[in-house]
């Protein structure tokens, strides 16, 4: 073999990995999705049902979520994309992910969660999620936003992760309606909100949020801090209070 070929399989071989997705990725992947997803069921417009027919509506319009990861966490690595409403991820079932058990998704209400009793250990372990099962969603549907539908994919997918460091970056398209007009926002529900805290203190995740701008924008170190959601929000939306409409 020439030096020259020698050197062309090298080259090959130190062929770099892809570049990390950025902000601007993860906000395609949701632009997208939700784009996929109102196609589907505009294609078969006549016989919708009553539900399609509001999912079709939600996705056009407010009042549904997409969000895409990226994350390093060991053994759980990846990026994917979740939406808040399960017949749109019907719709869209090899592209939008389920979100996890039904367990997870529905989380237990917050008498069980605080509970001691170990009668409630096993439903806690099959609910819990991130580092050592050790969050559960609270119970009535916030486990099933699409952010927590994320993190119950990733806890799923990897039994054999411990859940815990390497970094997760999430871009939030939450679309919404405020005072008779449609806003959207890039940050978490404060319920979601108390689940990447969870993620950042006790899971030591670095945790960083896409901003209007497409830049990352980390966690609050003091997100167990009542005043660190506005914070956030100010940096992510630029008003105190989720939305980018002027308040
Ligand atoms: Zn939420």
């Amino acid at each position: 073999m020439s030096n020259s070929a020698s050197s062309q399989v090298n080259q090959a071989d130190q062929k770099p990995p892809p570049p990390d997705p950025t902000c601007e990725d993860l906000k395609k992947k949701n632009t997208e999705q939700r784009d996929q997803v109102a196609r589907n069921l505009r294609a078969r417009e006549d016989e919708l049902n009553q539900e399609e027919r509001l999912t079709l509506e939600k996705a056009e319009g407010t009042r549904m979520t997409f969000s895409s990861i990226f994350s390093t966490i060991p053994g759980a690595g990846g990026t994917m994309t979740a939406c808040s409403s399960g017949c749109a991820q019907a719709c869209s079932p090899n592209e939008l992910q389920v979100g996890g058990t039904s367990e997870m998704k529905m989380g237990l209400k917050k008498d069980i969660r605080e509970s001691t009793d170990p009668a409630y250990d096993d439903a806690k372990d099959k609910a819990g999620v991130l580092c050592d099962s050790s969050y559960v969603h609270p119970g009535g549907g916030k486990g099933a936003h699409a952010e927590p539908k994320l993190l119950n994919q990733l806890s799923n997918d990897s039994p054999d992760s411990p859940m815990r460091g390497g970094k997760i970056l999430l871009s939030i398209d939450w679309r919404f309606n405020k005072g008779g007009k449609q806003d959207s926002s890039g940050m978490p529900c404060q319920s979601c909100y108390k689940m990447l805290c969870h993620a950042a203190k006790k899971c030591d995740i670095k945790v960083f949020i896409c901003d209007k701008d497409g830049n990352e924008q980390p966690f609050p170190e003091d997100c167990e801090n009542p005043t660190s959601y506005s914070d956030l929000s100010t940096r992510v939306d630029g008003y105190p209070q989720p939305g980018r409409n002027p308040q």
